[in-house]
């Protein structure tokens, strides 16, 4: 392998390693605080940034709901 090969597979890699970064590291998730509908349990929920509504389960009672 010669110096630019060499060169070229390091930037290959490091572009991989961002890449994957990019997808792991999940930026402005937001938290949701809303209320179970069923038992009135205050739930936290994360959701990707723009979202509002994201189904989640109820920690108290475990009723399956949408965030409003
Ligand atoms: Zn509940």
């Amino acid at each position: 392998m010669d110096k630019k090969a060499m060169r070229e597979e390091a930037e290959r890699l490091m572009r991989e390693a961002m890449a994957t970064r990019n997808v792991t590291v999940k930026q402005g998730d937001t938290v949701i605080n809303t209320t179970c509908g069923k038992c009135g349990a205050p739930n936290k929920v994360k959701a990707p940034k723009g979202v509002s509504r994201v189904a989640y389960v109820c920690k108290e009672c475990g009723a399956k709901q949408e965030t409003l």
